[in-house]
């Protein structure tokens, strides 16, 4: 979930009409140019409430506050601008209160949507847990979130219901096996995507682990890269399928062959989804492992100086990349940032989608690894306590989660495979690669965010058990992505169906929930953003339907090989 509204809009306040001429000639007036709010080009006055807040109060600090304070005191002691702001350097948004429906969600004030209780984001670099560390998250969901767990399409583990009292406690309990939240969400790196099958996949090109483990322990949590224009998204992959959506990421690295110096990475800058989808570019170089973590601060330092911060919308570093190309992009980074050239480098080989993992596959050790899908990402916490057991009980005690809301059980010798995917299956947790489960993605949606206009997670689950009992398996998978509202946390634009959640009129006329239709999306081979076709719109109520009879004239009519 990025329940942070991105851009809403973009379009600049309408040309004003010329004013008549003035009866005398006035002398004209030297102005300063308003700028973009770009720190290196001098721009460093506080620009928008948000720069103000950053400027107040380093967001790191309030961490201490919630320890020394508002865990003692309570919701009502908690300063609105930490409330707002600055607690989501440590993974914590309010969540909405229950009852309010979509239609209010534009009209009310936030602190009428904020409920007492806070979503917290666990961040899982790469996305690598250890059975015990699952065990944990689960304990703490049971504990002090009322069961919720949802896995999110960045890997992380949200938990919903969780009081600001629990909070250094939750902290505790997950610093002691080497898990925190800190800059899971606001204006800073947020977790580190990484392959879900890093230093295991018999084709793997690269093991991407050093570099994520790199970037972690230098950079996160640290005051010079903890106020950034906005959120600022990595992914790192060396996998051949490119399994972290590294078209949509801020930064990317992707694993590729130098035909001189032989595995690295080639880097892209600038991709984002939201109201204005960028898919990133290559900035054409190539680069060792070792360097990656100060390649990636550079990066991280030209959009902190030059990103620009006047206007949220306009904050995230893909505007930046559109405007300069990747041509000066890599200038400045090179001259400015690295102080050195970087060397050139051939693109990757396009996957023909993005690989998600799901089923049982080989490792390189001749061990299996599964992939499970959940529905929609959702799990709970006796579900994870039962299946860190699980994995242990089968000898496994690596786990991964997915970009693509699934988790991976590793380590598992392939006489124990069967009685793991069989145990997987009684917890609702599927390793069928024909499930249509495996291509339904939804975002949290209003049972917790304070943006959505309508229901997801329950949604994509009826739609699951929906397809998966009148359609069965599918010969080319379709992807199904959900999002309650304008913004992308589903990444809808990118998904075969893309369901943007709003009001639409129902049988009698009246607005009932309901989604926007964009069709046609894709990652890898496909990359490019669905089209909102005019007036496409389906209710909740038909969207199986809808998406039956699409799947169906989609399954006949197609040509061969077409996705
Ligand atoms: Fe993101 Fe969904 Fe919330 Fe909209 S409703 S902000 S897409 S989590």
């Amino acid at each position: 979930m990025n329940v942070e509204p991105e851009a809403t809009s973009t379009v600049d306040a309408p040309a004003r009409p010329a004013r008549p001429a003035a009866a005398a000639p006035r002398t004209p007036r030297t102005r300063k140019p308003r700028g973009e709010g770009q720190w290196a080009l001098g721009y460093r006055e506080p620009l928008n409430p948000n720069e103000q807040s950053k400027k107040d109060d380093n967001p790191l600090n309030v961490r201490a506050r919630i320890e020394n304070i508002y865990a003692h005191g309570g919701f009502a002691s908690i300063d609105p601008g930490d409330l707002r702001g600055r607690f989501r350097w440590y993974g914590l948004y309010t969540q909405r209160k229950p009852g309010i429906d979509g239609g209010k969600t534009a009209t009310l004030e936030p602190h009428e949507l904020d409920d007492e209780y806070f979503m917290l984001r666990v961040r899982i670099d790469g996305g690598a847990l250890t059975s015990e560390q699952l065990r944990v998250i689960g304990q703490i969901s049971v504990d002090f979130a009322r069961g919720t767990a949802d896995i999110t399409d960045r890997q992380n583990v949200q938990l919903h219901w969780i009081r600001v009292e629990d909070v250094p406690e939750i902290w505790r309990r997950l610093e002691a096996v080497g898990l925190d939240t800190t800059e899971a969400c606001g204006d800073c790196p947020r977790v580190v995507l990484g392959s879900p099958v890093a230093g295991i996949a018999a084709d793997e090109i690269i093991d991407p682990t050093p570099a994520i483990r790199e970037i972690r322990d230098r950079f996160v949590g640290d005051p010079q890269y903890a106020n950034l224009p906005r959120k600022f998204k990595t992914a790192i992959t060396g996998h051949p399928l490119q399994d972290v959506v590294p078209e949509i990421n801020d930064i990317a690295f992707v694993g590729v062959e130098h035909p001189e110096h032989g595995p690295g990475f080639d880097v892209w800058v600038g991709g984002g989804l939201s109201t204005n989808p960028m898919l990133a570019q290559r900035l054409g170089a190539w680069v060792p492992r070792e360097e990656v973590a100060e390649v990636w601060a550079g990066v991280c330092g030209v959009f902190r100086d030059y990103g620009y911060r006047r206007l949220r919308t306009r904050a995230r570093i893909k505007f930046l990349v559109a405007d300069w190309g990747p041509e000066k992009f890599r200038e400045v980074l090179e001259n400015e940032y690295l102080h050195r050239p970087m060397l050139d480098g051939p693109a990757p080989a396009t996957p023909e989608r993005p690989g998600d993992h799901v089923g049982v596959n080989e490792q390189k050790d001749g061990n299996l690894f599964v992939g499970l899908a959940a529905k929609a990402g959702r799990v709970d916490g006796q579900r994870l306590l039962a299946l860190a057991d699980l994995a242990e009980a089968h000898g496994s005690y690596r786990l991964r989660t997915t970009p693509m809301q699934k988790i991976l059980v590793l380590d598992v010798a392939p006489d124990q495979v069967d009685s793991l995917v069989a145990g997987a299956e009684a917890l609702d947790l599927s390793a069928r690669p024909d499930a249509w489960r495996r291509s339904v993605m939804a975002c949290t949606g209003i049972e917790f965010c304070k943006l959505a206009i309508v229901e997801t997670k329950a949604q994509a689950a009826r739609l699951v058990d929906e397809l998966e009992s009148r359609l069965g398996a599918m010969e080319s998978p379709i992807t199904v992505h959900l999002n309650g509202c304008p913004n992308s946390c589903a990444r809808i634009q990118t998904a075969d169906i893309g369901l943007k959640g709003q009001l639409v009129p129902g049988p009698a006329g009246d607005p009932v929930e309901g989604f926007q239709v964009h069709l046609g999306g894709g990652l890898g081979m496909d990359a490019g953003f669905g089209r909102k076709l005019r007036g496409h719109k389906v209710t909740a109520a038909e969207l199986p339907d809808y998406v039956e009879r699409l799947a169906k004239s989609f399954t006949a009519e197609r040509q061969e090989g077409e996705r």
